[in-house]
């Protein structure tokens, strides 16, 4: 058995807590089955005075200069109600009606083969932790094994051709075909099906994230589809959703322009595009041994005396090794960059630090998320002094730039959160410049120049009204 092995969410927090160096995200991983997800978000919006919850069926949307007529068949009514909006934001999954409505297409492609998920329950842990606990068990008969929770709950998918009859495929004979390898089924103790069903991978990535008149923009899986090895798909669709809300909310706040609306395509497209096409290539280094092994002599591979079989297995541990990051590409994850965002001020000679697949690595260069440190009293981070829109952070003793930055958006009506540091050098060193402008992300829309001297109004203007998008 090839083994990768993970740090607990625990000891994450406590590597970031030791380091302290910029290079660390402000959070560790976390583990989480979709539903429970799903329960805490709903539970979340049920709970935001701001938020409106109506459940029942979008049907169609009708565009115009000022809104978004859109028509909903409500649980519980007749007849469709038209809700009319400034803007809409297609969450509705891979099938959007919403992206039909505004005439999205997507491009991309499917894999000629089915999947069968069964979603399950099992307290048979003395059998299902013969081997010691995990994660994810990639099988070499095609199947996948993965531990929700470590106590009880479990999800397997098993391949089949395109022309599988459905009626044929019981979840039963799937979990015990899986676990058995190319041996033969093991039995364990099932307690509940959950959900079991087919499932296609798919690599699509929509061609535009916002239709043509400009109201209605997509995001999650109507914006892209991505197979799940590696864990891409709800993680690309939530950084969406960070990204257009808060343009949005700008725009209806009266200080957000267009450009900030555009933003969003120009962003978030790169990154869906980028991480859908991962997704692929990581089910390929499945794939890859999979053929192997189907080419293989049968029985081969698990004898103990087939040279063959010895020769293949260490081919595919060697293949595997030196191919499969699978859920510890944190470059992939974190460390998505804007750099040439019209709504950043592009520096003219960026430095940008190396981008590396298996590391995130955070900066002050604009278009970068910046990097996350705890000041000197060891306990309030940067991220706890960023506004709820913007903040300039300036680190100079007479907190020169702050002031002319806070005066500049006050009569640009531009919310603006003034965070002068003086005594902080270690943030300083880390972040590498006097003042820094930070958008309501997180990212940076602008920083001060090394050598140009104090900040004078007409760059803090310049640098706010791009930053908003005017
Ligand atoms: C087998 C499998 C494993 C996966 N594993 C992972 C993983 O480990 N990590 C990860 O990040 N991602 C994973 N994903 C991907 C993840 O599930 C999706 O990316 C994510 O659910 C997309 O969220 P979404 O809200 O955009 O769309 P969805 O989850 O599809 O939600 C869309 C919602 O819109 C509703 N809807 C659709 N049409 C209408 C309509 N006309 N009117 C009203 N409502 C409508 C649907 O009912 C649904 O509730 C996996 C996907 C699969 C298939």
């Amino acid at each position: 058995m090839l083994e990768q092995r993970f740090s607990s969410p625990a000891d994450c927090r406590q590597l970031i807590a030791s380091r302290n160096d910029g290079s660390m995200p402000q959070e560790p991983y976390q583990r989480i089955m979709q539903s429970v997800f799903e329960k805490l978000l709903r539970r979340k919006c049920l709970e935001d005075p701001n938020i409106t919850m109506l459940f029942g069926t979008f049907d169609g949307l009708k565009e115009s200069d000022d809104g978004v007529i859109s028509t909903l068949a409500l649980l519980g009514t007749c007849a469709n109600t038209n809700v009319h909006s400034r803007y809409v934001i297609g969450c509705d999954g891979s099938k959007s009606r919403v992206r039909q409505a505004v005439g999205i297409n997507m491009h991309g492609e499917q894999l000629p083969v089915k999947y069968f998920l069964v979603h399950f329950r099992s307290k048979d842990l003395k059998r299902m932790h013969c081997q010691g606990p995990f994660w994810h068990i990639f099988y070499i008969n095609g199947g996948v094994l993965i531990s929700q929770d470590e106590i009880d709950t479990w999800t397997i998918h098993q391949a089949f051709p395109l022309d599988v009859d459905p009626s044929a495929v019981n979840p039963m004979d799937v979990i015990f075909n899986v676990l058995g390898g190319l041996v033969g089924p093991y039995m364990i103790d099932v307690d509940e099906i959950l959900v079991s069903g087919f499932w296609r991978p798919s690599t699509y990535t929509a061609n535009a994230y916002r239709s043509l008149e400009g109201r209605v923009f997509l995001a999650g899986d109507s914006a892209h589809q991505c197979i799940p090895t590696g864990a891409y798909g709800m993680n690309t669709g939530v950084g969406d959703g960070w990204d257009v809300s808060w343009k949005i909310a700008a725009v209806l706040n009266g200080f957000g322009g267009e450009q900030l609306l555009r933003s969003y395509d120009n962003e978030r497209k790169p990154v869906g595009l980028r991480n859908v096409a991962r997704s692929g290539e990581l089910m390929q280094v499945h794939l890859t041994y999979l053929e192997w092994v189907q080419s293989a002599s049968e029985g081969c591979l698990h004898s103990a005396d087939s040279e063959a079989g010895r020769v293949l297995r260490e081919k595919i541990v060697r293949h595997v090794e030196s191919n499969d990051t699978e859920i510890a590409e944190e470059g992939l994850g974190l460390d998505y960059r804007f750099p040439d965002s019209p709504v950043v001020v592009s520096e003219s000679t960026p430095q940008q630090p190396n981008w590396e697949l298996l590391h995130y690595t955070p900066s002050t260069l604009p278009g970068h998320r910046a990097p996350y440190l705890v000041l000197s009293d060891g306990l309030t981070s940067t991220y706890d002094l960023y506004g709820p829109w913007y903040s300039i952070f300036d680190f100079s003793a007479d907190g020169d730039a702050a002031k002319i930055f806070s005066n500049v958006a006050g009569k640009l009506n531009i919310p603006l959160k003034p965070v002068n540091l003086p005594g902080e050098s270690h943030v300083k060193r880390t972040w590498e410049r006097e003042a820094v402008l930070i958008r309501p992300d997180g990212y940076v829309a602008w920083r001060s120049s090394p050598t140009a001297g104090l900040v004078d109004e007409n760059t803090a203007k310049a640098a706010l009204l791009i930053a908003v998008g005017s």
